[in-house]
């Protein structure tokens, strides 16, 4: 078969393409791969969760699927090795193919494959694919990081989070998977944990809550069935990090949402399983492959001299949440654990980019939930833990750092903010901004009117909140030298199969400048009520 026959898009037979598997993993050693065939021929259509690429560096980047034929099901392989081959080209028909590798999908890892690339030209578009067995896998498009000391003049990239499958459909990561970007970030809650809820837009798999190994694969596999996620994933590579829905509802540490209800030892077993399933389904590099409960996700990666990006994890080391502002205040609470705050800080210094962002999971700036002078806050933000968050701040302003933004998840809402060591007195100097994005998905079709009813009065008392919205969407940022412009791009409808995109608003931070502005806003129009709370929703933070 002529490979100039290929089509790119669709997966499917290419008996012949392939003689055998390359018998060289990544790092192109020598490798002794177990054959297929003692247990008979493998199951058709095997690449049901298509294909996605991530961590990006200036050599390479991580390649990803996982073969699941009967993906919503345990995965339908037969329990063998199955060495895959992958394929990188400088094109989507694979006349230049410039990398080929074979790695090894392991039953004992749902037959993931997580090939580690290496020996790309730096800053370039790349093509892959993987082959097995007379099959080929759907055709993603990658990007390499640019070169270390590089003067790149720009990057475009965008970021998202929460993306709860019952509460509607990925209208925007149609719309993402067009935009013109380096990466994507991913900000946490890539599934729920929730259980089936009839009332939904849509139904994910299972009638309960994931405990098992099988139930986390299972849940990962009908989130990732999705063709709008896929679209997305095969675009750009994603830099991808978890918050709590990964596991469960408001965990930390070894502490879940509900201790009466789970042990430790259900708990420990629940979160190594979760562990094992993310890792399973995203394309991480080896580095944070899991080991019983631990994983290490917490990363940054590096383009050129214009940015950092800093992964957090501010889920797996943190103090449990308080419950009273005076426990809050408690200096010894941790959000991230002292090894990777150092790490952070030692990070943050050395980078030598001119900007620092950091990929984070939940609000950093302070969110009183109460008009008037009362006040309430979420004690699971980092409002819950007010003394390293300050010492944190303390630090973005010392001039030890250079241009820190924080990009935000988990709130299924924007909040584009001033950040300042003490919120409370606004007449200090800002030392950063923040950037919460929207949700995917998660709550569904918003009440924009009810929204602003609530939160307009407390934006009114909290100088450094400059802009909210409860729109559903993503950022897609334009980092330059001088500026970091930031379009929060909002999709009318998460109840139907397609729906519009448009820039809502655009925030600007400008470098040597703490703090952001609104470049300019639309003003949302309220949705009919007949459309309003149409389907139950499992999360609306209001
Ligand atoms: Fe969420
Ligand atoms: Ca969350």
């Amino acid at each position: 078969m002529s490979r100039r026959r290929f089509v790119a898009a669709a997966g499917g037979a290419v008996a012949g393409l392939i003689a055998g598997p390359a018998l060289v993993d990544p790092d192109g050693r020598a490798r002794a791969v177990p054959r297929p065939g003692a247990a008979g021929p493998l199951p058709s259509h095997m690449f049901t969760l298509g294909v996605a690429s991530g961590d990006p560096a200036p050599d390479g980047v991580v390649l990803w699927t996982r073969l699941a034929p009967d993906a919503l099901h345990g995965g339908g392989m037969p329990n063998q090795s199955v060495p895959v081959t992958w394929e990188v080209a400088d094109d989507d028909r694979f006349a230049a193919v410039r990398r080929r590798g074979t790695a090894t999908a392991e039953p004992a890892w749902g037959h993931s494959v997580h090939a580690e690339v290496t020996g790309l030209e730096p800053d370039r578009v790349y093509f892959y694919r993987f082959l097995v067995d007379g099959q080929a896998s759907p055709v993603g498009r990658t990007r390499t990081a640019p070169a270390a000391g590089a003067d790149l003049q720009r990057l475009r990239f965008a970021f998202a989070s929460c993306q709860d499958y019952q509460s509607g459909r990925y209208t925007a990561y149609r719309h993402l998977a067009a935009e013109d970007i380096a990466f994507v970030a991913f900000l946490g809650d890539y599934i729920y944990e929730n259980p089936r809820n009839t009332a939904a837009y849509r139904q994910h798999d299972g009638t309960g809550e994931p405990y098992s190994l099988t139930d986390y694969r299972n849940r990962h596999a009908c989130y990732r069935s999705d063709p709008d996620l896929q679209a997305a994933h095969a675009a750009a590579p994603w830099i991808v990090t978890f918050d709590d829905h990964e596991v469960d509802n408001n965990w930390a540490g070894l502490v879940p949402q509900d201790p009466a209800q789970q042990s430790a030892d259900v708990f420990r077993a629940r979160r190594a399983a979760a562990f094992q399933a993310y890792y399973e389904h995203m394309p991480l590099r080896r580095s944070s492959l899991p080991s019983g409960i631990d994983m290490r996700v917490y990363r940054q990666i590096t383009f050129g001299r214009l940015a950092t990006v800093h992964v957090l994890d501010t889920r797996q080391h943190r103090t449990d949440q308080a419950t009273t502002l005076a426990q809050a205040d408690d200096p010894a609470r941790t959000m991230t654990g002292a090894e990777q705050e150092r790490w952070l800080t030692t990070g943050m210094s050395q980078s030598g980019t001119r900007w620092n962002l950091l990929a984070n999971q939940v609000m950093w700036a302070s969110n009183d939930r109460t008009a008037g002078s009362a006040q309430s806050f979420d004690f699971d933000n980092w409002d819950g833990y007010r003394v390293q968050r300050r010492r944190l701040l303390d630090f973005f302003g010392s001039g030890a750092t250079s241009n820190p933004v924080v990009l935000t998840g988990d709130r299924h809402a924007t909040w584009a903010c001033d950040l300042r060591p003490d919120f409370d007195r606004p007449d200090t100097p800002a030392v950063g901004a923040e950037i919460t994005g929207t949700s995917v998905t998660s709550g569904g079709d918003p009440d924009t009117a009810a929204f602003h009813r609530t939160f307009d009065p407390i934006k009114a008392e909290s100088p450094h909140w400059k802009y909210i919205d409860n729109r559903r969407g993503y950022i897609l940022c334009d980092l330059t030298g001088g500026r970091l412009l930031a379009s929060l791009r909002t999709v009318s409808t998460v109840w139907a199969p397609t729906a519009t995109v448009t820039t809502a608003a655009e925030f600007q931070v400008t470098a040597g400048r703490p703090g952001l502005e609104v470049v300019r806003h639309d003003t949302p129009q309220p949705l009919p009520s007949s459309a309003l709370r149409r389907y139950a929703v499992d999360h609306d933070q209001f």
